[in-house]
């Protein structure tokens, strides 16, 4: 219920009832008229006008001294029309019903328009949902005009091979003619193979780059759909959008998404990954071998692409783009310092040497965290410290809170002296970096990092003496626990160490025939199995006895690296503990300063620690 706010005598305020103009009138009248009043005003002759609108049952009077009034009135107000007419008083009649037909027109125009938004609404959004439908066979691929990739060759370093091997692409691509001439047929597609981050992309994208024309890419993932048939409509819309624009770059990265060897699929052949690679096959064999369209793709498992595509014509070019070397890393390293402030007395060359394994994205995230750090501190410029710090970060993973000191953190403090212990004993083992009990972020409670073997590193040899040593030394961390707790102190913590070991002793007997065995290949590479494919051609090359000869040489080969490391951290107690003594306190030893240690220990014992590893048996 609406209340109405009254007036000092308790009467609702609007009461009266009175329009405006009604109330303008009773200041001048004295009460306002009734329409018998009206009849009677109009028979004395003070009214100057009436004007009717019968539409609305509304008279209009203007009295004798110019003022208004409105009057509801009967719709047969004979009367009124009688005494005006008899007062000679003229009246007029206005037409209302006009202005209300005029009123509803505008309002059903009005609905008509509000129905017409609200249906056009209704099939913009549908046109919408059928537009994305029908765009599902457009490729979105990401593409950079000439002049927009800024990548030129001298950004990436550490890959020279490659590098060279793609110069004539760039020439090819800047001057064809000197080609054409001579008849030469440019390779269509180039297959960039290497492991992840070592630059792949960003040499197709300096290739765009240096030879100045645009660059599209896209990854093969994004080809493929959950519908059949809408993967091999982006390849079609891709090499569209490509030959427009020739001379260009097509860059495809995991080909192996879509590249696939066919008919390895568990339900069928006819698989929409399938379709695509075939729609793959027939694009690169129907564009002009010198239409000015390259195309390079990236996969790091060349072995598993489908033979159709690596033929020539297709992918008949295959360019490894490998780890970089150390020169590699030198050069990588100082690509990505030409941007950062780095301290002159940063050696890049040292800093090189201590990342072997690292690819050109893992040295771009080093240089970016150590230029965090820098900016964290406040500091000038990126010195050791930082690069230490991010090296850290970037292999252990953040920084935890540090170790109470208690029995956890002198258990830890052995485990890893064990480790740090056995490396620099032994003759094959890779050298100490440094040993730290600073807690690191995913449960690792300390660490001993090595140096790895560049030259094992790169040649990619390894011997059988390399191997044993670093199954004891990932041993030594079980064993230096064993020798100083007993066996019923000894922890998990040393899990991972144990299946490294097993792995290790596994590839040894069943594959690299370095076992009793003798020279036997037991056991197919690495890697996953090819559903459907390899799942049923998979079965072992070998009768059941072979297998259990397999596990106990695996067997022995663990008990006897975890013997050795317990003989050589049992000969050296006292150094053992002095080191883990050290070690809880400073919480970090440097393998300079550790390896001093051992030689103080062993020249006060007269012992040739190398000779005495070297002869003890495995
Ligand atoms: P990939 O395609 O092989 O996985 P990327 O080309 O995407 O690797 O490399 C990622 C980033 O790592 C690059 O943007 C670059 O900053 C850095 N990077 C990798 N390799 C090199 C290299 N050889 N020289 C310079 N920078 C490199």
């Amino acid at each position: 219920m609406l209340l109405q706010p009254r007036d000092g005598h308790g009467r609702p305020a609007g009461q009266h009832g009175q329009p405006l103009l009604t109330a303008q009138v009773q200041s001048r009248h004295d009460a306002s008229l009734s329409y018998s009043g009206l009849v009677r005003a109009v028979g004395e002759g003070r009214v100057r006008e009436l004007q009717w609108s019968p539409g609305s049952k509304r008279v209009q009077a203007t009295f004798e001294d110019g003022s208004r009034q409105i009057f509801a009135v009967f719709e047969e107000n004979q009367s009124l029309l009688q005494a005006a007419e008899a007062a000679d008083v003229p009246y007029d009649v206005v037409d209302s019903s006009q202005r209300t037909a005029a009123t509803g027109l505008l309002g059903n125009l009005l609905m008509v328009l509000l129905i017409l938004f609200g249906l056009s609404f209704v099939l913009r959004r549908s046109a919408r949902v059928a537009n994305r439908a029908m765009g599902f066979g457009r490729s979105q691929p990401r593409l950079r005009d000439q002049g927009e990739v800024t990548v030129r060759l001298e950004d990436v370093a550490g890959i020279n091979e490659a590098k060279e091997a793609l110069q004539e692409v760039v020439t090819f691509l800047k001057e064809p003619e000197r080609f054409t001439a001579v008849g030469a047929r440019i390779p269509k597609g180039v297959l960039l193979v290497g492991p992840p981050g070592t630059g792949k992309t960003l040499l197709a994208k300096a290739i765009a780059g240096e030879a100045g024309v645009p660059f599209f890419s896209m990854s093969a993932s994004e080809f493929v759909e959950m519908f059949v048939g809408v993967g091999a409509s982006r390849v079609r819309d891709l090499f569209r959008k490509a030959k427009a624009k020739a001379p260009c770059i097509v860059f495809i990265d995991e080909i192996d998404a879509v590249g696939r060897q066919r008919g390895a699929g568990i339900g069928g052949g006819n698989d929409e990954r399938e379709q695509t690679l075939n729609q793959l096959l027939t694009e690169m064999d129907g564009f002009d071998e010198n239409a000015g369209v390259i195309l390079l793709a990236a996969t790091n498992r060349a072995d598993v692409l489908d033979l159709a595509l690596l033929r020539p014509g297709r992918f008949d070019r295959q360019i490894a783009v490998e780890l970089p070397d150390r020169r590699g890393r030198e050069a990588i390293l100082s690509v990505h310092a030409r941007s950062r402030p780095i301290s002159p007395e940063v050696s890049l060359a040292q800093w090189a040497k201590r990342t072997p394994g690292f690819s050109g994205a893992d040295l771009a995230n080093l240089l970016n965290e150590a230029a965090i750090l820098t900016a964290r501190r406040q500091d000038s410029a990126i010195d050791d410290s930082h690069l230490d710090d991010a090296l850290e970060r970037v292999t252990m993973g953040l920084r935890a809170a540090p170790l109470q000191d208690s029995a956890k953190k002198r258990l830890i403090g052995y485990h890893e002296v064990g480790h740090a212990l056995l490396t620099t004993l032994l003759e094959h083992a890779d050298e100490l970096d440094k040993v730290t009990l600073l807690p690191r972020s995913g449960g690792v409670g300390g660490f001993a990092r090595m140096t790895p073997n560049e030259e094992v590193l790169d040649s990619g040899l390894v011997t059988r003496a390399w191997l044993r040593d670093r199954m004891v030394v990932a041993m030594g961390g079980r064993a230096a626990e064993l020798v100083v707790f007993g066996p019923q102190e000894i922890t998990q913590g040393a899990s991972s160490d144990i299946r490294m070991v097993t792995g290790i002793a596994r590839e040894m007997v069943a594959r690299y025939g370095l076992s009793e065995l003798g020279p036997l290949a037991l056991e197919r590479d690495g890697g996953e199995v090819f559903l459907g494919r390899d799942l049923l051609l998979q079965r072992p090359a070998y009768s059941e006895r072979t297998c259990q000869a397999i596990d106990a040489q695996v067997q022995s080969l663990a008990k006897q690296s975890l013997a050795q490391a317990c003989d050589l951290l049992a000969a050296r107690r006292p150094l053992l503990d002095a080191l883990t003594d050290e070690l809880i306190e400073a919480e970090t030893i440097e393998g300079a300063r550790f390896r001093a240690v051992v030689a103080a220990f062993d020249q006060a014992n007269s012992g040739d620690s190398k000779a005495v590893a070297a002869t003890a048996p495995v």
